[in-house]
């Protein structure tokens, strides 16, 4: 280089240039520092350093580095600039792979070896030669770039400009051209690294946008006073808008337009209320600026920039969410056999009546039925037949019911019907009419799949103010009604009554005691002689439990006997009764009563249990006892009940020699009917008739047909509760065989009854 006086302007060019490389070079090595994920960035800075460095061993080199070395240098400081660059682009236009590092290394190999022999050859062609590479390299740089993004069409010019410029400076630099060379590079290179930085730094926001866009929710950014600042695409269609620059820029109340200012600031003052916890999530119907409605779910979190406080907001449309929300939450109302409320949609709808005619001074009615047989069907037809039955059941009952009234099935084959919105003083003639409807639908028999089933049911009603306050209540009491309709026979009525309740809490008492009872032996039997109405003979006994509880004292059988068989207890408490008895008449054995026969109690319960008749006969066996010697009593329930079971059962204990006598005949239904199918040996007409059969002509003829009957049917009488000598001697002369009562004997302890054997053995009635 000659000591040429512009050769110092050009060296003070040449040093700014290289400070701006310098600049530029640092700045794309920070922008990758700060992210690390912009790697063309370093690549394009590493390959501006590499120029940079060469371009200053070639000046500064000259005189402090031998020739041979500074070639080498300033060749291999070009070469991996111009890869650099290369690199650079490809990455950037995701054109980078593994594979090709290898072929970029070869090659800066190669252009080395070549460049340096080029210039070992003739050295001044360093500037031009280098000029014209990195024309070359930026003219394919600006062009890749101009292709690949309308947004790089400006830096592709740049650098196109860039490369075109060093190309014609390289066929036309000498040293007189430095001056404008330096000056022309410097400008081009400090736009092109300036474009370059553009670039990254536009790729840093790109991603900032698309992680935005990318959310599965939609986003924004709002400032306090209400106004977007950034949104998602997603959340511009959310809104109703189609871009997300739709959003930027506008108010909340022209997106929402429900939407007050005191609604917006409100918002935001929740953020600086102390103790939040973020998101703070929320859910609302929002009305869009389209009219739509929209369920939103929102989650908003502070965020403060430059102190001031924003809100990032995501939404999400909770449309579909809603929607199975509203489907699940009906189908958790819903019993899924009969299509109809359940038990937990009932409760509810009830309180919400209660509170309704408490409010309006009306009265509503809780009906709660319960099918009787049904157990029994699905026991012997399946569970299918048993759901049919009750999905029957229901449209039955639906087709009875208001417009308003409510129908749910409770559970098993109960069923509650509400009659809404009554006036106080009918409500009770409402219920009854209502149920009578109810009785009368479900009496014609039901086709199930492949039976054709008659089904009665108990119906308990409770009315609202009189019998309870609030839901549960009602419900309650009406169940414990229900249970005193089924008490007194099938297909019945009962209201609720205060005493019930005290009934059924003693129930609970009895249950409760009635468990340990056998164990703690608390149970004994007393016999009832049943004499022979001509001659006094002691002829059976009626064995009779006793119960004596440590804590409820004597409780008489009629009213442990129903909580037995409620509770399914009576079935061992049975056995028990039958072992006893037998265990009785085996002690009895060789004296006055050897030859007495003994009727024990059976209930229905007992009969339906597989395993009586084979338990009657081994007890009868274990004690050598002749079958004939005892007689069960059944009541009228049983035989009604009946299936075609029952049958077969006393058929099987006649043919073991146990006869069977029919209890409490005249007080429950009376049907003759079963009298004739059910082949029995004995009737005996229940107390309530003899009781009056001295002034009352109606029992009198009453009692005059029973035996009458009992007489043509071949059965034998016995007539229960004769409390007088008058009651005796009418019976005797209307035919009655057998009697029983006061008047004979009370029930007697077995050494009592021994001593009343050996006084009737000698003095007749
Ligand atoms: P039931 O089988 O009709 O028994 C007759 C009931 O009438 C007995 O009452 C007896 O004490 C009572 N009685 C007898 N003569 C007279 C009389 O002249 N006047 C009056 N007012 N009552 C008289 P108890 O022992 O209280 O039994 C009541 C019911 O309890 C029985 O009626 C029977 O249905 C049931 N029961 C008793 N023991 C058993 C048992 O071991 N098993 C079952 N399943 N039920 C039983
Ligand atoms: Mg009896
Ligand atoms: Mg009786």
């Amino acid at each position: 280089m000659n000591t040429h006086p512009e050769q110092y302007v050009s060296l003070a060019l040449m040093t700014s240039s290289f400070a701006v490389d310098a600049i530029l070079t640092l700045l794309l090595v920070f922008l990758w520092l700060m992210h690390r994920q912009e790697k063309h960035a370093v690549l394009w800075g590493a390959g501006q350093a590499a120029v940079m460095t060469g371009g200053l061993t070639w000046f500064a080199g000259a005189g402090v580095l031998s020739p041979s070395v500074r070639l080498f240098l300033c060749a291999l400081m070009l070469v991996c600039g111009m890869a650099g660059y290369y690199a650079g682009t490809r990455y950037f236009l995701g054109d980078l792979r593994r594979r090709h590092w290898r072929a970029i290394g070869a090659a800066v190999a190669v252009a080395t070896a070549a460049f340096y022999a080029l210039w070992e050859w003739h050295a001044p062609w360093v500037p031009p030669g280098s000029a014209a590479a990195l024309g070359l390299v930026m003219v394919w740089m600006g062009m890749r770039l101009y292709r690949a993004e309308r947004r790089y069409r400006l830096l592709g010019c740049t650098l196109i400009g860039r490369g075109v410029f060093n190309l014609v400076s390289a066929a036309t630099l000498t040293p007189e051209w430095y001056l404008l060379w330096f000056a022309g590079t410097s400008l081009l290179k400090a736009l092109s690294m300036m474009g370059l930085i553009y670039a990254v730094q536009d790729e840093i926001q790109q991603r900032y946008a698309r992680t935005i866009d990318s959310l599965s929710h939609g986003f924004l950014i709002r400032d306090r006073r209400g106004h977007i600042h950034v949104a998602n695409e997603r959340g511009a269609r959310l809104l109703g808008f189609e871009k997300a620059s739709d959003l930027v820029g506008r108010h909340l109340s022209e997106i929402l337009p429900r939407l007050t200012p005191a609604m917006v600031d409100e918002y935001f003052r929740r953020f600086e209320a102390p103790g939040v916890q973020y998101p703070m999530t929320e859910t609302a119907v929002v009305t869009l600026h389209t009219g739509s409605r929209l369920p939103l779910e929102m989650a908003g979190s502070p965020y403060i920039e430059r102190g001031r406080l924003y809100c990032l907001v995501q939404l999400l449309d909770i449309s579909e969410r809603q929607k199975k929300d509203d489907l699940l939450k009906k189908a958790a109302r819903i019993d899924p056999v009969t299509g109809f409320y359940n038990r937990h949609a009932l409760s509810e709808a009830l309180a919400a009546e209660v509170a309704r005619c408490l409010e309006a001074d009306r009265a509503c009615v809780v009906l709660f039925l319960d099918l009787d047989k049904f157990k029994r069907v699905n026991d012997s037809f399946g569970h299918d037949t048993g759901d049919d039955l009750l999905c029957q059941t229901a449209q039955r009952l639906f087709g009875v019911l208001g417009p308003h009234d409510l129908l749910a099935r409770f559970g098993g084959d109960e069923f509650i019907i509400v009659l809404p919105d009554l006036a106080p003083d009918s409500a009770e003639q409402v219920a009854r009419r209502c149920a009578e409807h109810i009785l009368a639908a479900l009496s014609s028999r039901f086709l199930l799949l492949h039976h054709a089933i008659g089904v009665s049911a108990s119906i308990g009603a409770a009315c609202f103010p009189a019998h309870g306050s609030n839901g549960d209540m009602l419900i309650r009491n009406a169940d414990i009604a229900m249970y005193e309709a089924k008490k007194s026979g099938r297909g019945a009525l009962r209201f609720f009554h205060e005493s019930m309740n005290a009934a059924a809490k003693n129930a609970l008492a009895i249950d409760g005691a009635l468990r340990g009872a056998i164990e703690h032996d608390e149970f004994r039997l007393v016999y009832q002689p049943i004499v022979d109405a001509r001659t006094g003979a002691l002829t059976k006994v009626e064995a009779l439990l006793r119960w004596h509880n440590a804590h409820l004292g004597n409780v008489p059988p009629d009213r442990f006997i129903p909580v037995a068989e409620d509770s399914g207890m009576v079935v061992a408490i049975g056995a028990w009764v039958l072992e006893q008895a037998c265990r009785q008449m085996a002690a009895w054995r060789g004296g006055p009563l050897e030859a007495v026969t003994t009727s024990i109690n059976v209930s229905a319960w007992q009969l339906a249990d597989p395993s009586f008749v084979t338990l009657v006969a081994q007890t009868l066996a274990h004690h050598g006892l002749p079958a004939r010697q005892l007689e069960l009593e059944l009541t009228e329930r049983v035989l009604i009940d009946d299936g075609g079971h029952v049958l077969g059962v006393l058929d099987r204990l006649r043919a073991l020699g146990v006869s069977v006598s029919l209890d409490d005949f005249g007080t429950g239904y009376s049907s003759l009917s079963y009298l004739t199918r059910f082949q029995l040996n004995t009737l005996k007409i229940d107390r309530a008739f003899v009781m009056d059969i001295e002034h009352s002509d109606r029992s009198n003829s009453l009692v005059h047909a029973i035996i009458a009957m009992g007489h043509s049917l071949g059965l034998k009488l016995v007539a229960e509760g004769v409390e007088t000598a008058g009651q005796a001697a009418i019976l005797e002369r209307m035919g009655c065989h057998y009697l029983q009562g006061y008047h004979i004997a009370r029930p007697l302890a077995p050494e009592a009854l021994d001593a009343f054997a050996l006084i009737t053995s000698d003095a007749p009635v």
